[in-house]
């Protein structure tokens, strides 16, 4: 299938809403569509509309947009994940996010790890 033409609203920072569209899209935690995924991502319902029937192409032409937003999730996660475990981590948990920047899920002790499921506070907030 090849591209349909591109609103002209959507052409104004086309990468920009892409990237907005992707960072709702690999929290994997709404249906896209849903109108909420729709309303974090800001972009009006017609550029949103024509970004969910053409993602594959859009992809194609902007190859980068996926690791992009992986790359700017795994940041935000990472200081998210900081934040909390210096204020609710164990002794040790603390200490290893104090040594590492880019502390993972995966360095934290099984009891920090739980801890961290169960908090229902917004941890993935992107801030857009
Ligand atoms: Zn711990």
């Amino acid at each position: 299938m090849c591209l349909k033409p591109i609103p002209k609203e959507l052409q104004e920072k086309l990468e920009e809403k892409l990237i907005r569209y992707e960072l709702v899209r690999q929290q994997g935690k709404y249906n896209m569509l849903d109108k909420k995924a729709r309303e974090l991502t800001g972009l009006s319902e017609a550029e949103y509309m024509y970004i969910v029937s053409n993602y594959e192409e859009l992809m194609n032409k902007y190859p980068y947009t996926k690791a992009k937003v992986k790359e700017r999730l795994n940041y935000i996660m990472s200081a998210n994940l900081s934040k909390y475990i210096a204020i609710n981590g164990c002794e040790k948990c603390r200490q290893q996010v104090c040594e590492k920047l880019d502390v993972s899920i995966d360095d934290l002790c099984e009891e920090c790890k739980q801890k961290l499921k169960q908090d229902t506070s917004p941890l993935f907030d992107t801030g857009t």
